[in-house]
């Protein structure tokens, strides 16, 4: 589970068009990464796969069922965003539950999720806290605690590093290298940082002006770059 399918995705907010006709597909229990300068449109894409944006044309297929015109709830993905989206005035636990509560699932059964995705995220400490109360690593780690406990066929991250510092961004980006081998779900995740995308990616998605300039594994990138923009962006000496 966590078979992705973009086919012709088009998308123009009023005249402007900011995604041009992208065709992808992305495996099951794959690490794909979207890079491209701020502006290229990977949020956009990524919103779309969520169902947070409809794309104006094209198809989104999951699992071999298409749906563009679901819901966001409804097609068993969850985002995690570089802001945390966190709720102020509720416990860590409670963050955690929020969304599992408006299920018919049992309350043990939320429980025991949140208890499993503290366990593996190291929060359990936090859980009576309310995120005015964590650092920024702590709260980041919430915020995928709450995309964990909801099991979704995959993960789609936004910039999700990019307000920590320097060092906890390099430990968090381990973590989350260490959480994709044991979930072994599908993360979608964007980034405007190479490294970042060159240390998770299975492969990268290189973005230019809501156009793919290439896709490939990090190595095939490097060693061959499609054109200059790619090497530049990758680092790449070719
Ligand atoms: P990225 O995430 O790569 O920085 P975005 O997907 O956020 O890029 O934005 C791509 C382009 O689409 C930008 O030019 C941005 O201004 C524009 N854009 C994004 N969302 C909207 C919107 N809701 N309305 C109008 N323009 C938008
Ligand atoms: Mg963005």
């Amino acid at each position: 589970m966590g078979h992705i399918r973009l086919t012709s995705v088009k998308k123009s907010f009023g005249a402007v068009d900011v995604i041009h006709d992208i065709d992808l597909e992305i495996v099951d229990g794959e690490f794909v990464v979207f890079v491209g300068p701020s502006g290229c449109g990977k949020s956009t894409l990524l919103r779309m796969i969520a169902g947070l944006d409809r794309p104006s044309s094209g198809e989104i297929a999951i699992d071999g069922k298409v749906v563009t015109k679901v819901p966001a709830a409804d097609r068993g993905l969850a985002m995690v965003f570089q802001s945390y989206a966190l709720y102020p005035h509720m416990s860590v636990r409670q963050n955690l539950a929020f969304g599992l509560e408006n299920t018919r699932m049992p309350k043990a059964e939320i429980a025991e999720r949140i208890a499993e995705a503290a366990r593996m995220l190291e929060i359990e400490a936090y859980l009576d806290r309310r995120p005015g109360q964590l650092s920024g690593g702590q709260r980041q780690r919430v915020a995928i605690g709450r995309a964990i406990v909801r099991r979704p066929v995959a993960f789609l991250l936004d910039e999700p590093l990019s307000n920590l510092d320097a060092e906890l961004r390099g430990s968090t980006r381990a973590e989350l290298a260490a959480l994709h081998a044991r979930l072994s779900a599908t993360m979608i995740y964007v980034t405007h940082d190479q490294v970042e995308a060159m240390t998770l990616a299975d492969r990268i998605v290189v973005l230019r002006a809501g156009r793919i300039e290439q896709v490939g594994t990090p190595l095939e990138l490097y060693n061959h770059p499609a054109n200059r923009f790619v090497a530049g962006f990758i680092g790449s000496p070719h």
